[in-house]
């Protein structure tokens, strides 16, 4: 089948349908012979802070709420996803998702739709936390499994100045609400920036174990505000595994890896033996994962990206809006995982940043 509807230039370099066809349509496989089950839904591309390695303080072009996909829309495409093209995970992420006042039907339609293995899809949500509190158990009720929240600092102060708005007390409550909502495991990211919040790496550490969370430290990458991210500026894993190696005694986690971002330790605090958990260090630019990426994320606005770094897109809004049956979405968005590169080239001395920022991707 040929799509006939404007296509991005990626669509020079897809497949006949025929390899299509031998590459396996009915999932999302790339040429290097991955393929996608972890979907990223970004819900809405505006956000309650200005964490300022996401966002400048202002100035932020919102995409207008038209162009934006409906609920209709987004639960269409993500039933595609799991129904005809292999998905098994979908993570709703954005801008703040908790911001999306229809988040709790989203996650129930997700959750009534069953993966070819004939299971529930897992769902996941990526958030700063920020109202969680009054929403967590209703958000479990609809089929929400576990949670991500971003927290970078322990200090209110410093939690002001890094988000530009005093909030912290309410991140908080919004982790304790998780966990007592069992949306298990909890899991805290946590970016650390050089002269920023390095010594919050100790006391997070300590307050994830104390809350029995698992916390993972993010290097920053280049995908916020454009001409602020310098390499000798990023704290690298090896820097964070070296502080909280001062405080914990720490072994590398039996556990496989498989696609998962994190490298996994298990942790123990030299002076409180009662103090042990996992801690997380996801090493994005210091030793990319992307060989294992099994990713694959749509836009607010309908687009999918095979990846994060990606610098075309394909619009299935656009597709679907000018009336694509389901078969010919299917097949728009295998194509556009087809070119999928090898790795996000952060790395190489030609690389350049993607258009989009990270709030308005998903991360
Ligand atoms: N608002 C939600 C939140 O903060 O969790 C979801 C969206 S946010 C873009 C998703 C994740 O991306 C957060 O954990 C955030 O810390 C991370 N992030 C944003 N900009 C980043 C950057 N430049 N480098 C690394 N991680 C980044
Ligand atoms: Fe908002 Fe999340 Fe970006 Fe912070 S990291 S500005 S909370 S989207």
């Amino acid at each position: 089948m040929t799509i006939s509807l404007a296509m991005p230039t990626i669509r020079q370099s897809k497949p006949s349908g025929e390899a299509l066809l031998d590459a396996g349509v009915g999932e999302l496989r790339d040429h290097t012979g991955r393929v996608a089950k972890d979907l990223r839904v970004s819900l809405t591309d505006r956000c309650n802070l200005r964490c300022t390695y996401c966002m400048p303080e202002e100035g932020m072009e919102w995409i207008p709420t038209e162009e934006v996909l409906s609920d209709e829309e987004v639960i269409r495409l993500i039933r595609i996803g799991v129904q005809r093209l292999g998905i098994e995970q979908v993570r709703f992420t954005g801008g703040e998702p908790l911001l999306r006042r229809s988040l709790e039907h989203i996650i129930a339609e997700t959750a009534a739709l069953t993966t070819r293995t004939k299971q529930k899809p897992t769902i996941a949500l990526t958030s700063n936390a920020l109202g969680l509190d009054k929403r967590a158990e209703a958000l479990a009720h609809a089929g929400l499994d576990r949670v991500n929240l971003s927290l970078d600092t322990l200090n209110p102060q410093r939690y002001k100045a890094l988000t530009r708005r005093d909030r912290l007390a309410d991140a908080i409550k919004g982790i304790e609400a998780a966990i007592d909502a069992g949306l298990k495991p909890v899991k805290i990211n946590t970016v650390v920036m050089k002269g920023v919040n390095e010594d919050d790496v100790l006391p997070l550490a300590r307050f994830a174990l104390e809350h029995r969370c698992q916390l993972r430290f993010i290097e920053q990458m280049p995908i916020g505000p454009r001409e602020q991210w310098r390499r000798e500026d990023m704290v690298t894993a090896e820097a964070i595994i070296a502080t909280l190696g001062t405080e914990l005694s720490m072994t590398p986690s039996s556990k496989p890896r498989g696609s998962a971002p994190a490298a996994l330790w298990q942790v123990q605090a030299k002076d409180d033996a009662q103090l042990v958990g996992e801690i997380g260090v996801i090493a994005s630019v210091t030793h990319p994962f992307c060989g294992d990426c099994d990713r694959t994320r749509l836009t607010t606005d309908g687009a999918i990206r095979n990846c994060l770094f990606a610098h075309a897109e394909t619009s299935l809004r656009d597709l679907m809006r000018d009336g694509a049956s389901d078969a010919e979405l299917a097949e728009a968005w295998a194509q556009a995982m087809w070119p999928k590169a090898y790795g996000h080239g952060i790395n190489d001395p030609s690389f350049v940043q993607p258009e989009r920022t990270m709030s308005a991707i998903g991360g």
